[in-house]
């Protein structure tokens, strides 16, 4: 089911009030799965409202008003909705006796104004609303086979309409209600338009659908179906699932909240290895992940970026510091720099003989740069671990192309 929002009410123009209530109703379609793909804001102005009301007619099945429900002159939701239904606007004796109780029960008696507020469009289904005097209300459009119901703009009583009548209304139109269920794939150290291009037609697709989501050094592909059960939207995501694995491959390090520190963590502990750190870039950053990822066998040597020597070659200082930290039973990680034109390098000492140095182009002391170098380096020593980074490699450099960016 396609649903559509229409906020009314010129404060929302104006700025002085925030449209919470449009947030409300989308968050809760979105839990019982209704499509919703345009929200409107109108002000009190009749001619306006029906435009929008017709508009929003045409493109969806369920159109969701809030607000314009008062008995004061702007509030023209009523006459709006009757127009864009077809229907004319008739009073209801029974919604004028319900607003004289409830005034009643509050002590106070109903005027003149007040009566305006039991005039609905013909036919319309009244909804009780218990907990104001705005009388909501569901009509059917006479053209089409969509409907519009209306609701107060105060929000407790939106919300109140919405959790115990609009939800259940809408999940018995659409003979139950459907979930959300997403799978997040978790890429590192491959670029955002690189994965794009690789997967562009998938990203086309209705249901399940596939999104990106870029962060420093890593891009998250969120695969996400609808259905009526869970097993249903596993079984949606599943092929689709397969279908981007053997397209990204090795660039996908992990699903939903896994981190990279977590999978190297989970990697080192299968094989027994231990890792050790020698570290002038990320003032500690690289060691601590690792430690909040609970890697326990580390050896962590914090280098100054005063230990390095400048003038000498840094891939060469960069292997030396990955082969003196690299225990006997374990792999050495060395993140070295900056040098002459902003150069960085990060070298991998071990399983055996395996060597690989790699040269940055481009340092600068911020922490998205850290975090792109961390997740760069942790991306090398887990291919390494995968074996898909084959002994001996010893040298690249990232301006002429790096062998990963192919996945
Ligand atoms: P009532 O019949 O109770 O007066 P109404 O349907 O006429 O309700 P409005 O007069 O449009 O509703 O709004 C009442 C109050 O509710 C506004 O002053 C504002 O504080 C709040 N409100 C209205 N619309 C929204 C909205 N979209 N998001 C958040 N708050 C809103």
């Amino acid at each position: 089911m396609k649903a559509e929002i229409v906020s009314i009410g010129t404060e929302l123009l104006l700025g002085e009030i925030i449209d919470t209530n449009a947030a409300k109703i989308a968050k809760m379609l979105r839990n019982i799965g209704v499509d919703l793909y345009y929200k409107s804001t109108v002000g009190d102005n009749e001619e306006r409202i029906v435009k929008v009301l017709t508009m929003a007619l045409e493109r969806a099945e369920a159109v969701i008003t809030s607000g314009g429900l008062g008995p004061t002159v702007d509030d023209v939701t009523r006459q709006a909705v009757a127009q864009a239904t077809g229907r004319p606007l008739v009073h209801s004796p029974e919604l004028e006796a319900q607003i004289a109780a409830r005034f009643r029960s509050f002590g106070r008696t109903m005027t003149d104004n007040n009566k305006q507020q039991a005039y609905i469009p013909a036919g319309a289904q009244a909804l009780p609303n218990p907990v104001g005097t705005a009388p909501c209300f569901l009509a059917e459009d006479t053209g089409r086979r969509g409907f519009i119901i209306s609701l107060p703009g105060v929000p407790h009583e939106l919300e109140y309409m919405m959790t115990h009548t609009v939800i259940p209304l809408l999940v018995e139109r659409m003979g139950g209600a459907y979930i959300i269920k997403a799978r997040v794939l978790r890429t590192c150290a491959v670029g955002e338009s690189n994965i794009d291009h690789a997967i562009d037609d998938l990203m086309r697709l209705s249901n399940p659908t596939v999104g990106l989501a870029a962060h420093a050094g890593q891009t998250d592909v969120r695969i996400t179906a609808k259905a009526k059960t869970e097993a249903e939207a596993d079984a949606l995501i599943a092929p689709l699932e397969a279908e981007l694995r053997r397209r990204l491959g090795v660039a996908i390090y992990g699903v939903d909240n896994e981190t990279v520190p977590q999978v190297i963590g989970r990697l080192l502990s299968e094989r027994n290895l231990t890792l050790g750190i020698a570290d002038t870039l990320t003032q500690g950053q690289l060691a601590q992940e690792l430690l909040e990822a609970g890697l326990g066998h580390l050896v962590v040597k914090n280098l100054q970026s005063n230990s390095i020597v400048p003038t000498q070659d840094g891939a060469a200082q960069a292997t030396q510091f990955a082969a003196e930290v690299a225990p006997a039973d374990g792999i050495g990680l060395a993140l070295v720099g900056p040098f002459a034109n902003a150069q960085t390098f990060i070298a991998l000492h071990g399983p055996g003989d395996f060597r690989h140095t790699w040269a940055g182009h481009g340092y600068q002391a911020t922490t998205y740069r850290q975090t792109w170098l961390i997740i760069q380096s942790l991306d090398w020593l887990r291919r390494t671990l995968l074996g898909q980074l084959t002994s001996p490699v010893d040298w690249q450099d990232s301006r002429k192309g790096a062998k990963t960016q192919s996945f």
